[in-house]
């Protein structure tokens, strides 16, 4: 298997990524915030209470994500690899994340960590919320809380991956073809090895 993280704070451009590496890569998509909005669009118990966090920018807790993705894992067996997006958030998101993967014998390959501005991703984030939709992506007050938490409580994730030398940046900034080249080289990389 090849297990990747894609990463980077709210509006790096890990969702648009995502969609080009999952076919160039024939890996398994799982993106959290998708998850979670088709729990709310299912308007499941779940999807009610993770609506309330996300509705203000803040994270949803643990043990919700953790269990959507343990879940997840068991519903695709025979994949080549999954492509984690936006999880892990927290350290506790990453250290369950690890244990899960023990229990296949397939750990996480890669980490690759999309830097961008913080004026560039407020930007971006607010002429997302001008068609996409999304009630968290229209208001400043609340990007700004989801810039926060992810300062505070998901920046530290890199740092594990990084001490045991998976992690590696790339500039989120450029055209989407000049980082999806630069994502796929690091990764061209590493299944090399
Ligand atoms: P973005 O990366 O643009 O913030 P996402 O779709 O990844 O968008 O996430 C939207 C919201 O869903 C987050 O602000 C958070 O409330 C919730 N969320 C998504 N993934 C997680 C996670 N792994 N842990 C906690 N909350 C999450």
């Amino acid at each position: 298997m090849f297990n990747l993280i894609l990463f980077g704070p709210p509006g790096s451009g890990k969702g648009t990524q995502s969609e080009k590496l999952i076919l160039q890569y024939h890996l398994k998509h799982l993106s959290t915030g998708d998850l979670l909005r088709s729990e709310i669009n299912a308007q499941t118990p779940l999807g009610i209470e993770a609506k309330k966090f996300m509705d203000k920018g803040q994270l949803v807790p643990d043990e919700v994500v953790i269990g959507m993705i343990s879940s997840a894992l068991d519903t695709y067996p025979d994949v080549k690899g999954f492509l984690f997006d936006g999880f892990p958030r927290t350290s506790a998101q990453a250290e369950a994340l690890d244990k899960l993967l023990e229990l296949k014998r397939a750990p996480i390959n890669i980490m690759i960590a999309l830097k961008v501005t913080e004026e560039e991703l407020v930007k971006r984030l607010l002429k997302r919320g001008q068609t996409s939709g999304r009630s968290d992506d229209d208001n400043d007050v609340v990007i700004r809380t989801r810039i926060g938490e992810y300062n505070k409580k998901t920046a530290p994730v890199a740092d594990h991956y990084k001490s045991i030398n998976k992690m590696v940046m790339v500039k989120g900034e450029g055209t989407v073809d000049e980082i999806f080249n630069a994502l796929c080289k690091e990764i061209d990389n590493r299944m090399r090895q």
